[in-house]
Parts: C-alpha cells; sequence; structure tokens
C-alpha cells in the first residue's frame, strides 16, 4: 500500500498509485478547470504533488500549456535568478559487471575498457582545471573487483589535492552505484558534494528485463539507495531517470513520489534532479527505445518539474544539442555541462579513432569557453560556484533558504566572483570582454548596498590575483 513515509521501495513508489495517478491525469488532461486550479496552487510557488504535477504534464489544451511554459521560467528567475551553474563529468573507470540494455558499459559490451591511475586522474584534472572548471560529477561503472570504494576514495583525495596554477576542484559530486550504508559513510567523510544515483525506470517489471544480470538486477536495493544515502549522512542527493526507457508519464510521476518519500522520511527533498534521455551510443539503437521522448514533450517534462519542486535544481547535459539546451534553461534547468568527454581519459588525451570507451555520444561538442560566451550572450551568469557545500548549506540548511528564495542572495555574487575568475585565469579575449561587460551590469543588480560594497572588493582583489571568495 502507498506509503511516501515507508523505506520498503515497493511502498514509497507504489506501482497501484502510479498508474491511478497516470489514469486521474488522462481523464483530466482536458479538463480546464482543474488545470487552472493547479496553476493557481503552482503560483504560490510551494510546488505540487504528483498527482497534480501529472495533470499538468498531460494538458492537452494549447494556452493552458503556454501557461504553464510561463509559469515554470518565472519560477526559475524567482528560485535560481539568471545564473547557470557549470560542470563537467569524470569518468574513472568503465569496467561494469552489470548488463543494463541501454549502456555500452554492460559486461558483455564490446567497448574499450579502462580504469585510470591515481597518475592519470592526476592529469585529467589538471586538464580540467585547465579549462576553467571548479565542480566535477565522477562516474564509475559498478565493479567491486575493478572500482571497489576504495578505489572511489583514493580518487577523490587525488582530484581534492591538485593545485595547478590558479586551479581548484572545489566539489566533487559521486555518480556510483547502490551501496551499503558504510560506504555513503567513507564518501561523505571524504567530502562529496552530491551523491547522484539514477534509478534509470521506476517501473519494476521493466526495471527487471532492462538489468537483467549483476547487482544492480536488484529493483529494491537500487530504489532504497538515497535513503541509505541519507543515513549515511549525506544530506544532498540527486535523482533522475533515463527518459525513453518507459512510459514518460509514468516515471515523470514516480520520480516526483521518489521526491516527496525522501521530504517525508528525512524532512529533505532532492538537491538535484537530472533528465537524461536515450543517446545514441556504440551498440545502442534509439529507435529499439518505443518510449523515446520527443523534444516538445521533452521540454514539458522540464517545466513540470519546475513547477512541481520549484526548489530543487535541475541538471541537463550535453547529451542534449545546443538548440534544445537553449530551451531547456529557460524553462527550468539551473545547471548544466560544459565541454563534456564522456570516455575514461578523454579529457588529458584524444582518444585514438579505432577506439571507444565513451558512454554515450556528446551532441553539444563545444568549447567551455564557447559554451560560456553562449551563456552571457543570452545574460545569464555561467557560474562555477561551489559555496554552499563548503559553507556547510547542505541539507535541510540549504532547502530552509532555498525555499524562502533567499539562496539568490549568494547565488548571484558568487556567480559573478567565480565567472570573474575565469575570465582572469581562462577566458579568450573576446570572451573576456563580454564577461567584464555582463559582470559591470550585473553589479548593480545586488539588492543588498553591504553585499553590493564587498562583491566589488572582492572583484578587485580577483582582479590583483587573489582567488576563493564567498557569500
Ligand atoms: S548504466 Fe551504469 S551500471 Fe549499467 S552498465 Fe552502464 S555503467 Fe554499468
Ligand atoms: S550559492 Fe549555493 S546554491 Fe547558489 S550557486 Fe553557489 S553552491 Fe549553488
Amino acid at each position: 500500500m502507498y506509503n511516501p513515509k515507508s523505506s520498503k521501495a515497493e511502498e514509497f513508489i507504489d506501482n497501484e498509485e502510479i498508474l491511478e495517478t497516470v489514469k486521474y491525469a488522462n481523464e483530466n488532461k482536458n479538463n480546464k478547470e482543474l488545470i487552472s486550479e493547479i496553476i493557481e496552487k503552482a503560483k504560490l510557488k510551494k510546488g505540487l504533488t504528483h498527482r497534480e504535477a501529472s495533470v499538468l504534464l498531460a494538458c492537452e489544451d494549447k494556452e493552458k500549456t503556454e501557461e504553464i511554459f510561463r509559469l515554470a521560467e518565472q519560477i526559475k528567475k524567482d528560485f535560481y535568478g539568471n545564473r547557470i551553474v557549470l560542470f563537467a563529468p569524470l569518468y574513472l573507470s568503465n569496467y561494469c559487471i552489470n548488463g543494463c540494455t541501454y549502456c555500452p558499459y554492460h559486461k558483455d559490451g564490446s567497448i574499450a575498457r579502462k580504469k585510470m591511475t591515481q597518475e592519470e586522474i592526476k592529469k585529467e584534472v589538471i586538464a580540467l582545471q585547465d579549462m576553467g572548471h571548479k565542480r566535477l560529477a565522477i562516474e564509475s561503472g559498478e565493479d567491486p573487483v575493478n572500482n571497489p570504494i576504495e578505489y572511489i576514495l583514493e580518487s577523490l583525495k587525488t582530484i581534492y589535492s591538485i593545485k595547478h596554477k590558479n586551479g581548484a576542484i572545489r566539489r566533487v559530486n559521486v555518480n556510483i552505484a547502490a551501496t551499503t550504508v558504510e560506504n555513503y559513510r567513507k564518501l561523505k567523510e571524504a567530502g562529496i558534494g552530491t551523491y547522484i544515483l539514477f534509478q534509470e525506470t521506476y517501473k519494476k517489471d521493466s526495471y527487471e528485463k532492462l538489468h537483467p544480470t549483476g547487482p544492480k538486477h536488484n529493483y529494491a536495493y537500487h530504489t532504497e539507495a538515497m535513503d541509505r544515502a541519507m543515513e549515511g549522512g549525506i544530506d544532498d542527493v540527486g535523482i533522475g531517470v533515463l527518459f525513453g526507457l518507459e512510459d514518460p508519464v509514468y516515471e515523470f510521476t514516480a520520480m516526483l513520489m521518489h521526491a516527496e518519500h525522501l521530504e517525508a522520511r528525512f524532512g529533505v527533498g532532492p538537491h538535484t534532479i537530472s533528465v537524461p534521455r536515450i543517446r545514441k551510443a556504440e551498440g545502442i539503437d534509439v529507435s529499439d527505445f518505443v518510449h523515446a521522448v520527443d523534444d516538445e514533450f521533452f521540454k514539458k517534462i522540464v517545466a513540470c518539474i519546475r513547477i512541481a519542486v520549484p526548489y530543487t535544481g535541475m541538471i541537463i547535459s550535453t547529451r542534449e544539442s545546443k538548440k534544445c539546451r537553449e530551451e531547456l534553461l529557460h524553462l527550468g534547468v539551473s545547471q548544466i555541462s560544459g565541454g563534456s568527454k564522456t570516455s575514461v581519459g578523454g579529457y588529458a588525451e584524444e582518444e585514438p579513432e579505432d577506439e571507444n570507451s565513451a558512454q554515450f555520444d556528446v551532441v553539444d561538442t563545444r568549447t567551455l569557453d564557447e559554451v560560456l560566451k553562449w551563456l552571457m550572450e543570452m545574460n545569464y551568469v555561467p557560474s562555477f560556484c561551489t559555496a554552499c557545500y563548503r559553507e556547510g548549506r547542505t541539507g535541510d540548511r540549504f532547502m530552509e533558504l532555498c525555499k524562502r528564495q533567499q539562496i539568490l542572495n549568494c547565488c548571484h555574487p558568487n556567480a559573478l566572483l567565480t565567472l570573474k575568475e575565469y575570465l582572469e585565469d581562462y577566458a579568450k579575449p573576446e570572451t573576456k570582454e563580454i564577461g567584464e561587460k555582463l559582470i559591470e551590469r550585473e553589479i548593480d543588480k545586488v539588492p543588498n548596498e553591504k553585499t553590493r560594497g564587498i562583491l566589488k572588493t572582492n572583484l578587485e582583489k580577483i582582479s590583483n590575483g587573489e582567488r576563493d571568495f564567498r557569500f
């Protein structure tokens, strides 16, 4: 029976409740009165239940759909302003003992297997620092022999220890397989930012078919991973589904139920939601996936997530094209990757043509500098901020500030400070010129006089060679 407070996967992601919600959404997809009521409630910016949000996702009325998009854009502005946080994925190892049918890293895949040594990781991190990155998400396949927790912990230590020129990686988020409370505790002690784990699909029978072999086959163990992470002391967790594996309305509903469960059980919803979609990769054919999501519906998913959980950051990767990313930024995405390589060791060295160790093909192949320039030309402030985690603003402390829309008072000046560092150390001349002008314009938008004064002083200090200021 459905129980958001339960610790059992099949009770907080209750299949009956999801199916009833999907039916309810379908029955009301043209119910203008109900849709208007839900939109009015959403305007209070306190979020929606999974039932309410699923009606908005199903809505077929054109005018109402446009209203949903406009509201998502407004909520995005109110909670996140115009800053966009940047990060890069770092693939440590693609050894994996699981059999996920949609991933080229699956155990029988023909992909070139690689696992980086600590020396190789060092080279990758230097290459990432030289691009200007400050925030990474490390990724690794599941393999207790090749990639045990000790390897991940050692790699974290290596990454945090490298200080090359003015570079530093200040926050490492971790995306590794579901593990034990004990291991989550070790990750917490190693100073990770967010623990990220995608559910892939919440539909149990499909989940089991898509994960026929390996430890990941265990649906309950995977679905309850965030509970164990929280029990291990990690209070920032990132969830997501791989859209395209199952009916997207089902997945959307279940993902919001997962968020409600974390809130009900631990008092903190997810820190981030990622929205990956099935993409082309070695040995993977998108046309095999009948639930593949088209661009229009994908936009609607993003807008409805933004409305349903305004305080949860939303992440989009370079799996998406420049055009698609542009639209999604308006509708709710607050974090993007830039200049990404999805192969193991791909930042320090180009991979030979006949070798392919990438998890998926990058669609947006622009350099980080090009991504920054593009963002600034649209009047977004690219941000390399990592302040919250370093100031201990995590878990419920963070959510509290976010729900009161006060985090923006930190995000905006921090975005300007970290952008300034980028412009001084890594930007191409044209990007630097655009960035300096943007900073000048944005300083005046800081409402608090004292904050504005400190910001100006610290920007000056950055020009004079000092680094790492934060609010
Ligand atoms: S999705 Fe993850 S667990 Fe599955 S095969 Fe790929 S790397 Fe391994
Ligand atoms: S201040 Fe906190 S929430 Fe805002 S960008 Fe920085 S780390 Fe993220």
